[in-house]
């Protein structure tokens, strides 16, 4: 399959540049397009087929869910069964936005969108080339993330065409994502809104509007063998580099000598035994690092929202690199700092060195 790519002005997006995806989407082809979190890869969320084709492309689970992308606020009721108070303040607060919530679904939502779970994720992008290719598509678009299962999530449409290319259909080229990591998902079906993974929405923003909310273990920790999962998706190993990544982390907020110290030394150690070794630090720590290996910084540790979009991007760069080890500083775990550190852990594969 040859994949069409249509670069979009920002500046003017013009509904003939979107009207082939569209049409490629209402027909149950595939589509990748930007959104304010990552690339998303698109298909007709009511059409069982379409929906296998994502899972095909991506190599993904089939019992890992999709998340349906909606392009106003009136195409929420063709896809769920209610809508819980909870649900109804957290979308008037965050939508559109980087916030999916998780609602009973309707019988028109096939079961091959959502993994076989009687329940839908929802989403109403803030991005305006997605909510227009939504619009113009006239159905719901399941879109999970634009990448090979596993894969970090792509932030830019090169990504996409890296991992996507004669897959699917087209990619929509909107320039980089805004966020960086994908959106956070809040399951408004139970008695608390419960956190399933941290984004751009905050604990925090999520309590200040409807006061408790829980936190799923899975955010933080390994998913153990006995615990099933709230989303199969969630035991899946995620935004991994090819790399061995490691996490260093301090006792304190800032980064101290120590890790710096540990990081250098152990990357030392892989390079003279003849690796392609990297460092994620921050323009803090960035020349105090060995001229040796690779060293990238995310930005400034203070400005979460630079690392946050920085961060897959490093990871991609050095699979092309062809780096085998990965050392990277850890960050504070609050605020955008949780989705940071739940990405990295993950990608990490839970695996930190505590200094
Ligand atoms: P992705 O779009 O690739 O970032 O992944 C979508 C994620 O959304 C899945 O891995 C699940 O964790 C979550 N998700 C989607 N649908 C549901 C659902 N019905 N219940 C719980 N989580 C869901
Ligand atoms: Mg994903």
């Amino acid at each position: 399959m040859e994949t069409k790519v249509v670069i979009i002005d920002r500046a003017l997006i013009r509904d003939d540049q979107l009207l082939e995806g569209a049409a490629i989407l209402r027909k149950g082809g595939l589509v990748a397009f930007p959104t304010e979190t990552v690339y998303g890869l698109g298909a007709n969320a009511l059409d069982p087929e379409a929906a296998k084709k994502i899972y095909a492309a991506k190599g993904r689970p089939s019992d890992n869910p999709l998340i349906a992308h909606i392009g106003q606020r009136s195409d929420l009721e063709v896809l769920v069964k209610e809508i819980p108070e909870a649900g109804r303040k957290l979308m008037k607060a965050y939508w559109p936005g980087p916030l999916t919530l998780i609602f009973p679904k309707s019988s028109a939502v096939p079961y091959e969108t959502t993994g076989g779970l009687d329940t839908v994720a929802v989403r109403m992008p803030s991005d305006l080339v997605a909510k227009r290719l939504i619009e113009l598509a006239g159905v719901p678009v399941a879109a999970p993330s634009a990448n090979t299962s596993g894969r970090p999530s792509p932030t830019t449409a090169d990504h996409v065409y890296e991992d996507m290319n004669g897959r699917i259909e087209m990619i929509v080229d909107g320039g980089p994502v805004g966020i960086g990591v994908e959106s956070t998902i809040v399951d408004v079906t139970g008695s608390v809104p419960m956190l399933l993974r941290p984004g751009a929405v905050t604990l925090e923003m999520l309590c200040d509007t409807v006061g408790q909310v829980a936190v799923d273990p899975a955010v933080a920790k390994p998913m153990s063998a006995e615990i099933k999962p709230k989303a199969p998706g969630m035991k899946y190993r995620h935004y991994a580099p090819k790399a061995e990544l490691m996490l260093v982390e301090g006792k304190e907020q800032s980064v101290s000598d120590k890790v710096v110290d540990v990081i250098a030394n152990m990357a030392l150690e892989k390079r003279a035994q003849g690796h392609e070794v990297g460092i994620i630090c921050t323009d803090e720590t960035y020349d105090r690092y060995p001229e040796e290996v690779r060293i990238r910084s995310l930005g400034q540790r203070s400005k979460e929202e630079t690392i946050a979009r920085n961060l897959f991007g490093v990871l991609r760069e050095f699979d092309s690199l062809g780096v085998e080890y990965i050392y990277s500083e850890s960050f504070s775990k609050e605020h955008l700092g949780q989705a940071i550190m739940n990405r990295l852990t993950k990608a990490a594969g839970y695996h930190i060195l505590e200094v």
